[in-house]
């Protein structure tokens, strides 16, 4: 072989291993990009993640169930860069709002956009992406929405509320979303229903086992509400005490149960007779408060007690075979009669005092406390 036969045969040689060396490269190339998308996909789903967990210990951490729908929606808004978030619940087959960033008088015109996605509660079961083309009604064109999502929150009953997100941006949500999006949703409805649960143990709380009404912790939250409003606002309340007169005799001639049954059937009549903005309390055994607000004067109140005073005597309650009927004693203080700082156990004790007269003259009596 000569030289020059030699040295082609090494340059082809050299061309061969050169392709090889690209094409060795190339892969090298895309496997790199391979593991770089991978490596972008594993921290979104890492930030999603922390981002949930973040969210959800937030979010968990939130009993108070008025201000449970603005601070789930401002947070939306805030981690997921959206336009405007809206929390409705579900009431039958309406939708209601909970909560908007959208002005109350734009959202009026929500409703046909609303209607058509919801024609039935399973129609929204699933998240919705809505791209630019579904979003040709007037409430969304004139505000120039592009992308929107309804974020359906469900539990074991089905639809318990739905979350509607906005954004001006095109595509703005994708379906590599849904599953982050679907997270965020079951992080929200069991953060509903854990406020919801606090919210009705809180209410039970706060209530009488056996008349249902209010309960003593209640009325002394109220009655120094009802002080601080008086010696800051200047805004007037009456208490009365009211007692059933001789009710032990009711136990004793009738039985427990129907003493029982008395105590309820003056818990409701007193009930179904004072205004909505009062507040009727059972104090304790044969007992009740009732908080007459925003008035100082007492003898309006007193009439108005009088009134209830004559329907009570008046009334009789049925138990077996037999007809009972009680009376009842009443004590007045009005606000002004006390000092601006006086203690909720002073204002309690005047009323208190005003009941013993009450009783002391000869029950089935209203009494007031009079001035200092
Ligand atoms: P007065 O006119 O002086 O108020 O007489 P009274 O008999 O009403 O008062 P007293 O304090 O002597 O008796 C109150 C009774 O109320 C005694 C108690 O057993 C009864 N009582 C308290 N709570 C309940 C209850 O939840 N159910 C029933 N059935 N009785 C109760
Ligand atoms: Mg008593
Ligand atoms: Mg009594």
């Amino acid at each position: 072989m000569d030289c020059a036969c030699l040295e082609q045969q090494s340059c082809e040689k050299l061309k061969e291993i050169q392709k090889e060396i690209d094409s060795y490269q190339k892969c090298v190339e895309k496997s790199l990009q391979d593991i770089s998308n991978l490596n972008i996909k594993y921290e979104k789903t890492v930030n999603e993640l922390s981002s949930i967990i973040n969210i959800f210990q937030y979010i968990n951490l939130i009993t108070d169930f008025k201000n449970l729908f603005p601070i789930i929606n401002d947070m939306l808004i805030g981690i997921l860069g959206v336009i405007s978030s809206t929390i409705f619940s579900i009431n039958g087959d309406e939708l209601v709002v909970e909560t908007s960033s959208i002005p109350r008088q734009q959202l009026i015109n929500m409703d046909t956009l609303l209607k058509s996605f919801a024609e039935n509660k399973g129609g929204i079961i699933e998240i919705k992406i809505l791209d630019e083309s579904m979003l040709q009604d007037d409430f969304s064109r004139q505000r120039g929405i592009k992308s929107a999502v309804m974020l359906p929150l469900t539990n074991k009953n089905g639809l318990m509320g739905l979350i509607y997100l906005e954004h001006l941006a095109e595509n703005y949500f994708m379906t590599d979303d849904v599953r982050y999006l679907n997270t965020l949703s079951i992080a929200i409805r069991l953060s509903v229903e854990n406020a919801q649960l606090y919210s009705r143990l809180e209410e039970t709380a706060l209530r009488d086992g056996l008349t249902g009404l209010y309960n003593r912790m209640f009325f002394n939250k109220e009655i120094q509400n009802c002080m601080s409003n008086y010696s800051k606002l200047d805004l007037p309340f009456v208490l009365s005490i009211l007692d059933i007169d001789h009710f032990k005799k009711v136990n004793d001639n009738y039985g427990h149960l129907c003493g029982d049954l008395v105590l309820k059937e003056v818990a409701n009549l007193v009930k179904g007779q004072i205004r909505k903005e009062d507040i009727i309390c059972r104090y304790g055994g044969e007992e009740f408060a009732i908080i007459f607000k925003n008035t100082g004067d007492i003898n309006s109140v007193l009439h108005r007690v009088e009134e209830l005073r004559e329907k009570i005597k008046a009334a009789v309650f049925s138990y077996e075979d037999n007809s009972i009927s009680v009376t009842c004693s009443f004590g007045l203080v009005s606000c002004s009669s006390c000092s601006k700082t006086a203690s909720i156990e002073e204002v309690v004790k005047y009323a208190d005092e005003a009941l013993y007269e009450a009783k002391r003259s000869g029950r089935n009596k209203a009494c007031m406390h009079q001035s200092l």
